[in-house]
């Protein structure tokens, strides 16, 4: 057995050494995990070892606290609404609002959180592109890694990898969260799988994603109407980075970005280009900045357009793409952050002249849009 803990012992500290060498280094453009280190010292804490494929019947409760990380925003505020009124939970959550989680680092003290952790929570798809050395070395030791997206997958309602000449080739989409019908499956599984974990509190579980469900079957409905509303030629969304093609295929947009479906190579000339010409040639009135990504490239292709005697306005607030609003906020909620990017993209297009429709809130949703959301000033643009 002793050969076999230092295999895994020597995959984990790659893994941390991996991390912790991307922290240090500026521009995080290294490629390859650390060679293992006999004489490297982790501060982690040490880990229980446990059998892989083990976790559903492992004792989360062990010291008396069910412990969840949560990497993304979507992952922290539905791991909370899952778990509501059930005692003795703990959520950490690892990125904030605003933060882009391709490009997202694991900090020392998120490995340690993931070590101790019961379960990490997280969205997949490669969304933590910076996380896999970390997730395999947590899986080898037995931690339960759960992806979000993975019901969703396995529904086949994924988008395929749809960028050919990028290194991310064949790779999936991982923006699945954007059709709230495939949140729903994420919902559903989720809840079965904390019930399995913590029999106990099966109910309230259970009981908890039910709720949820219908709200989101409102929401749907309320983002179709309002979304559909639009004259079908006119439904473009332009975006910094390719994270609505989930959004558009569940309400009937087309959807053009300058970057793909990653942050991580950053925009060229040709790409604003491209966007350029493509915005000019189908009369899109607005484009859109994202609040997890620099507004650069979009003021650059607004730019261009303006200087060649066109017209294209910003939309009238950033949208949510992959990181949520803050806390507290109603953007800070997953049903928050859709109701927003719908009514976003609808008051642009009004501004714009376009005919667009805002639906009745529906009243099963248990939040409201605050009206300061509701109020537009259109402004230049
Ligand atoms: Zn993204």
């Amino acid at each position: 057995m002793a050969a076999r803990f230092n295999v895994r012992e020597a995959i984990r500290v790659a893994a941390l050494l991996f991390v912790i060498m991307l922290l240090a280094a500026a521009c995080g453009q290294e490629e390859g995990p650390a060679p293992p280190d006999a004489s490297a010292n982790t501060d982690a804490a040490p880990t229980q070892p446990a059998a892989p494929g083990a976790a559903a019947s492992a004792d989360v409760r062990a010291d008396g606290t069910f412990h969840i990380v949560a990497t993304t925003t979507q992952a922290s505020d539905l791991s909370a609404i899952l778990s509501a009124g059930v005692d003795g939970i703990e959520i950490t959550p690892l990125m904030g609002a605003g933060v882009d989680p391709h490009l997202y680092q694991p900090t020392e003290s998120d490995i340690r959180a993931m070590n101790r952790a019961d379960m990490v929570i997280y969205s997949g798809l490669h969304l933590e592109g910076q996380f896999d050395a970390v997730f395999a070395a947590l899986r080898e030791q037995g931690t339960l890694v759960y992806a979000l997206s993975q019901p969703v997958k396995d529904a086949g309602y994924v988008i395929g990898g749809f960028v050919t000449e990028q290194y991310q080739a064949g790779t999936d989409d991982p923006h699945f969260w954007f059709d709230p019908r495939n949140w729903e499956l994420t919902v559903t599984d989720l809840a079965q799988t904390l019930a399995e974990l913590d029999p106990d509190n099966a109910d309230a579980y259970v009981a908890n994603a039910e709720l949820y469900r219908t709200q989101l079957q409102a929401l749907f409905a309320w983002a179709d109407e309002g979304m559909r509303s639009v004259a079908e030629g006119q439904r473009y969304l332009v975006t910094s980075h390719d994270a609505f093609q989930y959004f558009g295929s569940a309400f009937g947009w087309k959807m053009t970005a300058i970057q793909g479906i990653s942050t991580e190579d950053e925009a060229g000339v040709r790409d604003i280009q491209e966007t350029v010409q493509f915005v000019i040639e189908q009369g899109i009135p607005v484009l859109f900045v994202e609040s997890s990504i620099p507004p650069n490239t979009i003021e650059a292709v607004q730019a261009a357009i303006v200087a060649g005697g066109g017209a294209a306005r910003v939309g009238v607030r950033e949208l949510y793409s992959d990181a949520m609003g803050m806390p507290g906020t109603f953007g800070g909620t997953y049903i928050g952050m859709i109701a927003e990017n719908v009514l976003t993209i609808l008051q642009s297009y009004r501004c714009a002249g376009a005919g667009a429709r805002i639906p009745d809130w529906p009243q099963a949703i248990g939040i409201e849009p605050p009206q300061e959301l509701l109020e537009v000033e259109c402004g230049s643009g």
